[in-house]
C-alpha cells in the first residue's frame, strides 16, 4: 500500500523534487544547510555537479531529480509522485533556455544524458542513458544543421543501444551482434571507423532489435524516452545486485537515488573533440600527478569500456593543450575544494572543456596514505586529518603480498566477489580439499575453489593459499575460516560456474580446467585468470612512517610488541613500538639446544639433578634477554615467567609410545649383543620418557599447573629466570645501553601466590646487583588472566607494580571456553548463525571481559592511582579492542611486531572516537 501518498510536506506545501545545478543553495536550505545532508537529497554526483556549478566550473545545464523523489515513486508501487513531472518539464525548460536548444525541436534540438547518482557510489545500480532527444526526424535535421553525419548517427545508435539495454533489459549482447557483423562487413576494428551507411543499417537493425526483445517499438517521443530513462534508474534502486550491494557495503535501502538530467556536449563532433576520465592523483601509488585516459572524437562509455586503445591523459597537451591546460587547472581546484583527491570525467566539444562530473577519487592503501600525508604536508588538510582517513584495514594492506601494479595495468579481472579476506594469491585451481593438500604437498600453489566452503573443507583451505567460492557472503564458513587463518580469499562471486564434473572453472565465455592458474585479490574482490607476478607486503614505507609518527602525536595510548628474541624486537623497534609489552621466555626452551635441558629438569628424581639442569639453563636465558634489552634501547621490556604446562615440553605420548613399540621390533630382530644392549637402553629410556609423561598428564591443562602455579612448585625456576634478567641488564649496562626490565608473573589468581614470587624475584635481583654493583630497579607485574584476579584486584595491586592483562586467557577464562577448541568447532558455527556476532577471541567482548578489565582498573587504581596497566593478549593489536582499551584507561597495548603499525593508527583514532563521544554526550 502506498504510504503517505500525498507530497505535501510539513508546511503542507507541495514537495520540490527537482533542484537545477544552479539551485544548490535552495537544495542545501531545504535540508537545513549541511552540505552532507544535501548530497543525501541530490546524490553525490548531483550535488558535486551542482557544487562545481557553483564554483563556475564549466559544468553543462542539468538538473537533478531527488532521492526523496525515487523512494516516493518506489512507495507508490511504481507511480511519479503529483507534480514531479511538472517539475521535471518546468526544469527542462530551464536547461532548454540556458543551452538556447529544445528537446525534440528538429530546428535546434537539444539531447540529454540521463544518469544515476545514489549519495554513495554504487556498482549494480542502472548508471546512464546518453543522447535522449534522438529520432528519425532530429536526427535527419541534425545532419543538416551540423553537417556531421557521421557523429549524428553514431549518437542515435548509442541512444537506442544505452536506452535497450539499461531501459529496456534488453542483453546488451543483441546489439554487439550487429556492431560485431558491421565492424566485419566494413573491415575494421573499431565502432569509430563505421561508415555512414553502416551506422544507418545499424541503426534500423537495432530498432528490431528492441521490437524483437522488449515487444515495443523504441519510442521515438523525447518526453517519453526522458519519463521512461528516470523511471528506470528509480526502478534500479531495488533491482537484485543494488540490494546485494547494499547488504555487503552496509548502505541503507532507504536513502533512495538520485537522476541527473544534463545537456549533452560531445566529444565525438570530431577531432576537435575528445573525451576522458582522470584522477587529480595517481589512485595506485599516490603520486601528485594528473592520471588519466582519453579518446579523441568518443564518447565517455568508450573510454570506459575499453573497446578502442585510450591515450594517456598527458597526451592531451600535445593534442589540445588548451583543454588539457585547462583541466589540469580544474583538477587542482577541485582537489582544494573537496580537500581530497578526485575522480573527474570530462569532454572536450569542439575545443571547449566541460566537466561532466566530480567525486573523491578510489584508491589502493599505499596511494592513501602517500595522498593523505602530501595533503597534509600541502596544508590541504591538518595532520589529524590525514590520519583520520586513513581505515587501519588500510595498513594491513601493507602487510599482504599484493600483484604488482604494471603486472596489474595490463590486465582486466574476468570477475569479482566480495573482498572477504585481504592480501592477493596465485595458484592452480584445486576443485576439492583433498587435492589442494595433495598439490601443495607437492610444493605447488593452490586456489582452492569451491561454491562454498564447509567444516570438511577446512585441511584444504588451510594448504591453499588462497580461497575462491561463488556463493556466500561475508560471514559465510569461508569467509570465516579465511580470515581467521589469514588466506586471502574472495567470496560469492555468483558469475563463477564451478562444475564438479567436468573439473572446471567458467564464467562468461572463459573456461578455465582444474589445474591452470587464476589470481585472486581478496583486498578488491577481484578475480583474474593466469599468474598475475606478487610483491611483498612493505611496512617500511616513508609516507606510512610519517603519518604514523603524527598518529603517535594525537595518541595517549602507548603501543608496544610481544616479541621474544632480538630479530622481533628489532622489528618491532622499527615498526615503531615503545618497549616489549611482552616477551615469552617459554619460547626461549623449544629450540632444539635447549630442550633436552629443559626435559631434564622435569624428569630430574633428584633436586641436586633438577638445579643442576635449571642452572645450565640460565646462560641461554641471559643472552636472549641481553638480545631484547640491546634492541630495546631504554625502552621498557617486560618481561614474563615460565607459563606453560610442563608436559608441553615433553614428546607426545602417542608418538612415545609408536617409538617404543618400533624400538621392541627392532630388538626382536637384533643381531649381534652390542645392538641388543643400545636398543635396550633406548627402550628404557623412552620407557623412563612415558612415566614422566604420565606423571604430568592433566585432565584440563589449561587449568592446571601452569602460570605462577609452576613458580611457586619450583621456586628455583623463578630465580633462575630473575637471575637471568638482571644479569642480563648488568651486561647490557656495562655496553653503556640503559635498560627498563621488568618482570611479569603469569596467571595469578591469589595475591599469596604473587607475594611469594616477588619475593623470590627479589632475593634473586639483590643477589646480582651485589655481585655485580649495579643498580635496576626490581619492577614486578601480574597478570590479569583469570576473573579472580580482576576482582581482587585491590589486593594484587598492594603488591604490583603493574598489570598487564592477558586477554587470551582471561577471554577463555572469562566465557569458559577453550580457544583451541572454539575456534577450530563450535565457535565458526557460533558466527556463521549469529549467536555471536564477532569472534571473542579477536575483538575484546566489551560486555563481559571490558567489565572485568573494568572492575579490575578501578579496584587497583583506588590502591595506586598512577598504576601501569596495559593488555597483551592479542587483542592489543585489534583496532575495536584499543579503542576500548582506551576508553577503560590503560596505560599500553603490545601486539605482534607486524601489528604495531596498526595498532598505533587506532591509538590515534582511539582518540578521536572518545572526542566524538564526549561531545555527544556533552562531557568536557
Ligand atoms: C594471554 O593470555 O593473553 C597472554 C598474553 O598469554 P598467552 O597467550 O601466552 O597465554
Ligand atoms: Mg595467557
Amino acid at each position: 500500500m502506498t504510504q503517505n501518498a500525498t507530497n505535501m510536506n510539513a508546511e503542507g506545501t507541495s514537495e520540490r523534487w527537482v533542484y537545477g545545478f544552479d539551485q544548490i543553495t535552495a537544495a542545501e536550505a531545504a535540508v537545513g544547510g549541511s552540505w552532507d545532508a544535501a548530497r543525501g537529497l541530490l546524490g553525490g554526483k548531483g550535488a558535486n555537479l551542482a557544487e562545481m556549478t557553483r564554483l563556475d566550473i564549466p559544468v553543462p545545464p542539468g538538473f537533478t531529480v531527488t532521492t526523496r523523489a525515487c523512494n516516493r515513486y518506489l512507495q507508490m508501487d511504481g507511480k511519479f509522485p503529483d507534480d514531479l513531472w511538472v517539475q521535471v518539464v518546468d526544469a527542462l525548460h530551464s536547461i532548454e533556455e540556458q543551452s538556447g536548444k529544445r528537446l525534440g525541436d528538429p530546428n535546434n534540438p537539444l539531447l540529454v544524458a540521463c544518469r544515476s547518482g545514489a549519495k554513495f557510489s554504487m556498482p549494480g545500480m542502472m548508471d546512464t542513458v546518453l543522447d535522449i532527444g534522438l529520432n528519425d526526424e532530429v536526427a535527419k535535421a541534425m545532419v543538416t544543421s551540423t553537417g556531421n553525419e557521421h557523429f549524428v548517427l553514431d549518437s542515435y545508435r548509442r541512444l537506442i543501444q544505452m536506452f535497450g539495454a539499461v531501459v529496456l533489459g534488453i542483453p546488451d549482447e543483441y546489439f554487439e551482434e550487429v556492431l560485431t557483423e558491421a565492424r566485419h562487413a566494413g573491415g575494421t576494428h573499431s565502432d569509430a571507423d563505421l561508415d555512414v551507411e553502416a551506422l544507418g543499417s545499424i541503426i534500423e537493425a537495432f530498432k528490431q532489435v528492441v521490437v524483437r526483445r522488449a515487444s515495443l517499438p523504441f519510442p521515438t517521443d523525447p518526453l517519453q524516452q526522458l519519463r521512461m530513462a528516470i523511471e528506470a534508474v528509480f526502478k534500479s534502486w531495488d533491482g537484485k545486485r543494488a540490494h546485494d550491494y547494499r547488504r555487503a557495503a552496509h548502505i541503507s535501502d532507504d536513502l533512495g537515488t538520485a537522476v541527473n538530467i544534463v545537456a549533452m556536449v560531445f566529444g565525438n563532433t570530431g577531432d576537435e573533440s575528445a573525451t576522458g576520465v582522470a584522477m587529480s592523483r595517481n589512485a595506485t601509488t599516490g603520486e601528485p600527478k594528473l592520471e588519466g585516459d582519453f579518446l579523441i572524437n568518443a564518447q565517455g562509455e568508450d573510454v570506459v569500456a575499453g573497446i578502442r586503445p585510450t591515450r594517456p591523459i598527458e597526451e592531451l597537451a600535445d593534442e589540445m593543450p588548451e583543454a588539457h591546460r585547462q583541466f589540469a587547472e580544474t583538477a587542482k581546484r577541485l582537489e582544494a575544494h573537496y580537500r581530497d583527491m578526485q575522480d573527474m570525467e570530462f569532454t572536450v566539444e569542439n575545443g571547449k572543456l566541460w566537466l561532466l562530473q566530480t567525486r573523491d577519487g578510489k584508491r589502493t592503501a599505499q596511494a592513501a596514505v602517500r595522498i593523505a600525508v602530501d595533503l597534509a604536508n600541502e596544508g590541504v588538510i591538518t595532520r589529524a586529518e590525514a590520519v583520520g582517513r586513513i581505515a587501519p584495514e588500510q595498513i594491513e594492506a601493507f602487510l599482504h603480498p599484493r600483484f604488482d601494479p604494471a603486472a596489474l595495468a595490463e590486465l582486466q579481472p574476468i570477475t569479482s566477489g566480495l573482498n572477504v579476506s585481504p592480501g592477493a594469491a596465485t595458484g592452480v585451481i584445486a576443485l576439492d580439499p583433498d587435492l589442494a593438500v595433495r598439490w601443495a604437498e607437492e610444493g605447488r600453489e593452490v586456489i582452492l575453489v569451491r561454491p562454498e566452503t564447509k567444516p570438511d573443507d577446512v585441511h584444504g583451505m588451510l594448504a591453499a593459499k588462497g580461497i575462491l567460492t561463488s556463493s556466500g557472503g561475508r560471514t559465510s564458513h569461508a569467509a570465516l575460516v579465511a580470515r581467521q587463518f589469514g588466506r586471502p580469499a574472495v567470496v560469492g562471486a555468483t558469475d563463477l560456474d564451478i562444475d564438479l564434473l567436468a573439473r572446471t572453472l567458467s564464467v562468461d565465455d572463459w573456461v578455465i580446467q582444474e589445474g591452470e592458474f587464476v589470481s585472486i585479490d581478496g583486498t578488491s574482490g577481484d578475480v583474474f585468470r593466469g599468474k598475475v607476478s606478487l610483491t611483498e607486503g612493505d611496512l617500511d614505507d616513508p609516507h606510512l612512517s610519517e603519518l604514523l609518527g603524527w598518529a603517535d602525536d594525537i595518541s595517549v595510548l602507548d603501543v608496544r610488541a610481544n616479541a621474544d628474541n632480538g630479530p622481533d624486537a628489532e622489528r618491532a623497534a622499527r615498526f615503531g613500538a615503545r618497549g616489549i609489552g611482552l616477551c615469552r621466555t617459554e619460547h626461549m626452551f623449544f629450540a632444539p639446544d635447549r630442550l633436552p635441558t629443559m626435559q631434564k629438569m622435569i624428569m630430574a628424581t633428584t633436586t641436586v639433578e633438577r638445579d643442576e639442569a635449571i642452572a645450565s639453563l640460565l646462560p641461554f636465558q641471559r643472552d636472549d634477554f641481553a638480545d631484547l634489552f640491546r634492541a630495546m634501547d631504554g625502552k621498557p621490556v617486560i618481561i614474563r615467567l615460565l607459563d606453560p604446562p610442563l608436559h608441553e615440553f615433553l614428546p607426545d605420548r602417542d608418538e612415545l609410545q609408536r617409538d617404543i613399540a618400533d624400538l621392541q621390533i627392532k630388538l626382536l630382530r637384533a643381531s649381534g649383543l652390542d645392538e641388543v644392549e643400545t636398543l635396550l637402553s633406548s627402550v628404557a629410556q623412552a620407557n623412563n620418557l612415558l612415566v614422566q609423561v604420565d606423571a604430568q598428564r592433566e585432565a584440563n591443562p589449561m587449568l592446571g599447573t601452569r602460570g605462577v602455579r609452576l613458580g611457586v612448585l619450583i621456586p628455583e625456576l623463578t630465580s633462575m629466570q630473575a637471575r637471568a634478567i638482571f644479569e642480563a641488564a648488568a651486561i647490557v649496562i656495562d655496553e653503556g645501553i640503559p635498560v627498563i626490565p621488568e618482570v611479569l608473573v603469569p596467571l595469578v589468581s591469589d595475591v599469596e601466590e604473587f607475594i611469594r614470587q616477588r619475593l623470590v624475584i627479589q632475593a634473586a635481583a639483590k643477589c646480582v646487583e651485589d655481585e655485580q654493583h649495579i643498580h635496576v630497579p626490581t619492577v614486578v607485574g601480574t597478570m590479569i588472566e583469570v576473573p579472580r584476579a580482576a576482582l581482587t584486584a585491590g589486593d594484587i595491586a598492594e603488591y604490583a607494580d603493574f598489570m598487564s592483562f592477558g586477554t587470551n586467557d582471561l577471554t577463555q577464562t572469562t566465557f569458559g571456553m577453550s580457544r583451541d577448541d572454539a575456534e577450530s568447532g563450535f565457535l565458526i558455527e557460533y558466527l556463521e548463525s549469529g549467536v555471536f556476532t564477532s569472534n571473542p577471541f579477536a575483538t575484546l567482548d566489551p560486555k563481559g571481559v571490558g567489565k572485568l578489565i573494568d572492575i579490575c582498573v578501578t579496584g587497583a587504581r583506588a590502591v595506586k592511582p598512577d598504576l601501569e596497566v596495559g593488555i597483551c593478549g592479542e587483542h592489543g593489536g585489534d583496532p575495536k579492542s584499543i579503542t576500548l582499551a582506551r576508553k577503560l584507561g590503560l596505560t599500553y597495548v603490545s601486539c605482534s611486531p607486524f601489528r604495531v603499525p596498526v595498532a598505533r593508527l587506532a591509538a590515534a583514532h582511539a582518540e578521536s572516537m572518545l572526542a566524538d563521544e564526549d561531545s555527544a554526550t556533552g562531557r568536557p
